[in-house]
Order: C-alpha cells, then structure tokens, then sequence
C-alpha cells in the first residue's frame, strides 16, 4: 500500500471493506481488504427486530445481492432489517452481485465469496484489534418505520462498540445528523463525522432537522463547523479546492467519498483531502 496514502491522517478507508474488489460489508470482505494492507474502513449499520447491531448498507434486504435460503435472488426489495430477526438474517447469503444486475457491472472486479452473510458489528469489530472503522449509522428520516431511530441505533452501535473497547478507533457518521447531533450529547468522548451528498444538502431542513446552508452563507462547512465537527465527509463529485480550503480553515477534516478514479484520488489528496474511502484502494496513485 503506498505509503504517502497511509500517512493522510485520516487514512485511506475501504468502502463496505473494499466493494469494487470483494462482496461489501462482510467478514470475508474485510478480511481479504485487511490482508491487502487496509487499515481502515468505512461500514453502515442497522439493527435487527430483536436487538443485534448488524453491518449492512440498506434498510432493506438488496435484491441485486441477497439470495435466500435455497439460493434464489430476491427479486424485489426484501424485508427490513429491523423487521427480521438476526436467526432470519442468517438464513440469507449476500456474497455474491447478481449477475446481470446494473450493480454488478459497476464492480466486474468483485470476487464473490458465496456463503458469505451480513455479519454482526461485534464479530466485525474484532477482525482486527488495530483496525479503525468509520461507522455509519443507517437511519433516514424519509422512512422513519423502517429502522430503529437514530438514538436507538446509535446506543445499540455504542454498547456493541464498548464492549469490545473499541472506542478509541472508530468515528461514528451519518447523512441522517439527528444521529452523531445526540452522539454528541450523550457521548462527548466519541469522534463524529457529518456525511453530506448533493440531495441531503439541498433538502437539509429533512436531513439535518434543523440547520440549513442558507443560514450559513450558502456553506455547507460551516454548518459542520457549528455543530462541532471535527469530520466532513462530502460527496467528492462537486467538491472543490476552495470548499476543502474552507473547511481546513474552519478547523474541520475533508473526508471524500467514494473515490475511485486515480485521477480524482490524486486531485483530492494535491487539495489536501485528510482521508479518502475508496471502493478500489488497489488504485490509490503511489504518489
Ligand atoms: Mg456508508
């Protein structure tokens, strides 16, 4: 792994472990990033009906990566998490992108790994006792039924996260900030992150239930800043050299995502960006 990346400080972080390489958000998946010389990673939880804080992107079983138990693909968006238990969630095998899928010929490099399942924070937490991990907390407030609500996911993520004294290595985010806002207040000790997308920033009174650019010159930095930052994590299509300027003066990290061209890669890091999470960190330029 090129050592320029790994000295950003902030990290080069595999995205759901390294998705355009390996099946996201599995054991099997950070594993083999790990042994690649990933260090660090970015990865979203949800929790299931009955309590258990589990690594996976959607709200929703994904049919463009779920099979179920005789191995047929899903062929419409399954159940909610939060509405299966975590012995149900275990029956369902995400290893592998669905061939033919639009989701699958975004990553022609993935290697499936079949049998894999969504894992639990727990048992992820501990694949490795260094490994740092930016932890997304899924919760939207477009569908307040489907997941636990942002307090909930975020005790729950927190308990697991203490239990296995892992505190001190990760950092906590979401587009939805009524989450890391109350992590803030319950838990000052913890690192937050503020992730922002084109469509969160302009429907920002949804998203960020409160606060909005307009307020803040039209600055999207400046209303991380205000709530205290010390992580934005933007979108890197739109961002520009003045907007990570901006947020260094403001005393705040520049955290871009999902970064995976090398010409974008060397662009964001020649502006300063303090990390990158990148599906493809085998493209990270050498310098
Ligand atoms: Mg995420």
């Amino acid at each position: 792994m090129p050592h320029s990346i790994i000295t950003l400080p902030l990290g080069l972080q595999g995205h759901r472990g390294a998705r355009g390489l390996f099946p996201e958000n599995t054991i099997e998946g950070f594993r083999a990033a790990l042994a690649l010389g990933i260090d660090a990673f970015e990865l979203d939880v949800g929790m299931t009906a009955d309590g258990v804080v589990v690594v996976s992107h959607d709200l929703q079983l994904n049919p463009d990566i779920t099979r179920d138990a005789s191995g047929h693909w899903l062929s419409v968006p399954g159940p909610a998490l939060r509405d299966l238990t975590s012995a149900a969630l275990a029956g369902f095998d995400v290893g592998r992108l669905r061939p033919g899928s639009v989701y699958a010929a975004q990553f022609p490099l993935q290697q499936p790994v079949d049998g894999a399942r969504i894992p639990t924070l727990r048992d992820v937490l501990r694949i490795d006792a260094a490994t740092r991990f930016m932890i997304e907390l899924k919760t939207d407030p477009r569908y307040p039924v489907r997941t636990a609500t942002p307090a909930e996911l975020a005790d729950a993520a927190l308990a697991v996260i203490d239990a296995a004294e892992a505190a001190p290595r990760i950092v906590l985010e979401s587009f939805d900030w009524r989450g890391p806002r109350y992590v803030r207040r319950a838990r000052p000790d913890i690192r937050l992150a503020w992730l922002t997308r084109p469509e969160t920033v302009r429907d920002a009174h949804l998203w960020w239930d409160g606060p909005h650019p307009s307020d803040f010159g039209g600055s999207t930095p400046r209303v991380v800043a205000a709530e205290g930052g010390p992580i934005w994590a933007p979108e890197h299509t739109g961002l520009t050299q003045d907007m990570v300027a901006e947020a260094h003066d403001l005393g705040l990290y520049v955290l871009p995502w999902t970064v995976n061209d090398p010409a974008a890669m060397r662009r964001l890091i020649s502006w300063g960006a303090d990390g990158l999470i990148t599906d493809r960190p085998d493209l990270v330029p050498a310098s």
